[in-house]
C-alpha cells in the first residue's frame, strides 16, 4: 500500500504558481441585494467563470503539470461524466499531452462533446453493467497512462485550494465561509487555505441533502458510504469521501450543512435574476447554506465560493421555471 502524504498550504502555494497565467484569477463579486437581505457582508467567489467553467481545471491543470516527461508522453486518464472530464481534458491540451476520459454512455451529449472539444479521446462505458474504475485503470497498465481521480489526489486538492486562496488574499480575513461539497476536494483544499490564511473563519461544508454523506461521516468519524444520491446537484453525487480529503476535513472543518433541490433552484434564480449569474445546481450549494445561517452570520463578513456554471440553457430555464 502506498502511505498517505496529505497535502499543506505550502502545496497550495505551490499550486498557485503553477496555475498562474493559466488559470483565471476570477472575480469576487458582491450585491447589496444579498448583503441586505442576510443582514452580512457576502462575497461571493465566482468559479463559475474560471476556464472550463468550474474550479476543477485548477486540480487537473495542477496534478498535470507535475507529471514526468514520460508520464506526459503517455498521458493521463480520467473517469467522469462531468467538470472533471472537462477539466483534465483541457489542462492535458494545455499541457501537450494526450488524454483519454472514460464517460458513461448516456452522458450528455453537451459534455461529450465539450470534452472531445478540447481534444481529449472518449471511451464509452456502461454504467449498469461495468465498472469505470476498472476500465480507468486497465486502460492505465495497458498504454502507461497515469489516472487522476476527480478529487481524492494531493495534487488535486492543492490545486483546488487556490480558489480561497484568491479569496482571502482579496478581501482579507473572514467570520464564515460556505464551499460546495462532493468528494471533498474542494473542501479541504479550501480548508488548508482558510486555516492558513483565516484562522478564526467557521469553514462549512455543504452537500445535497439527498446524499449526506459527508455530514455523517464527519459526525461519526469514519468515512460513510452511500448510494448514488438522486439530486438536480450532479456535481456533489459522490458515495464518499476520500482517503485523503476526509482527514483534512476531519481536523479543518467547523461543520457540514445540506440544502434541498428547491432551495438550489430558489438561489438559480435569485443569482441570475438580481446578479447575472448562470449557477448550475450544485454551484449554489454554499449560497443555499449561507441563506439558512441568516441568524448566525448577521453584521458579519461571509464568502460563499460558486464552484461552477455549467449547465445546458434548457435545463436551466426547465428547472428555474421560465
Ligand atoms: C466537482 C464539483 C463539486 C464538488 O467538488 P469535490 O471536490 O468533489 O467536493 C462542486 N461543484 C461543482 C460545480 C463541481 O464540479
Amino acid at each position: 500500500m502506498t502511505t498517505l502524504t496529505l497535502p499543506t498550504f505550502a502545496d497550495v502555494q505551490a499550486a498557485a504558481e503553477r496555475l498562474q497565467g493559466h488559470a483565471h484569477k476570477t472575480p469576487v463579486i458582491t450585491s447589496r441585494t444579498v448583503n441586505e437581505a442576510l443582514g452580512a457582508e457576502v462575497f461571493f467567489k465566482c468559479e463559475n467563470l474560471q476556464r472550463m467553467g468550474a474550479f476543477k481545471f485548477r486540480g487537473a491543470f495542477n496534478a498535470l503539470a507535475r507529471f514526468t516527461p514520460e508520464q506526459r508522453r503517455a498521458g493521463v486518464v480520467a473517469f467522469s461524466s462531468g467538470n472533471h472530464a472537462q477539466g483534465t481534458a483541457l489542462a492535458a491540451r494545455l499541457l501537450g499531452m494526450p488524454a483519454t476520459i472514460v464517460m458513461p454512455h448516456d452522458a450528455p451529449t453537451a459534455k461529450v462533446q465539450a470534452t472531445k472539444g478540447y481534444g481529449a479521446q472518449v471511451v464509452m462505458y456502461d454504467r449498469f453493467t461495468e465498472d469505470r474504475e476498472q476500465i480507468g485503470r486497465d486502460l492505465a497498465q495497458r498504454h502507461g497512462y497515469t489516472l487522476i481521480p476527480p478529487y481524492d489526489h494531493p495534487d488535486v486538492i492543492a490545486g483546488q485550494g487556490t480558489a480561497a486562496k484568491e479569496l482571502f488574499e482579496e478581501v482579507g480575513p473572514l467570520d464564515a465561509f460556505f464551499v460546495p461539497l462532493g468528494g471533498g476536494g474542494l473542501l479541504s483544499g479550501s480548508a488548508l487555505a482558510t486555516r492558513a490564511l483565516s484562522p478564526a473563519c467557521k469553514l462549512y461544508g455543504v452537500e445535497p441533502e439527498a446524499g449526506n454523506d459527508g455530514q455523517q461521516s464527519l459526525r461519526s468519524g469514519a468515512i460513510v458510504r452511500i448510494d448514488t444520491p438522486k439530486t438536480i446537484a450532479d456535481g456533489a453525487q459522490t458515495q464518499y469521501l476520500g482517503q485523503h480529503t476526509f482527514p483534512i476535513i476531519q481536523r479543518d472543518v467547523d461543520d457540514i450543512l445540506t440544502a434541498s433541490d428547491a432551495e438550489l433552484v430558489a438561489c438559480m434564480a435569485f443569482a441570475a435574476t438580481r446578479m447575472k449569474l448562470v449557477i448550475e445546481p450544485t454551484g449554489c450549494l454554499g449560497f443555499a447554506a449561507a441563506r439558512q445561517m441568516k441568524a448566525q452570520i448577521q453584521g458579519r463578513r461571509v464568502g460563499v465560493l460558486v464552484s461552477g456554471g455549467n449547465v445546458d440553457l434548457a435545463r436551466f430555464c426547465e428547472l428555474v421555471g421560465g
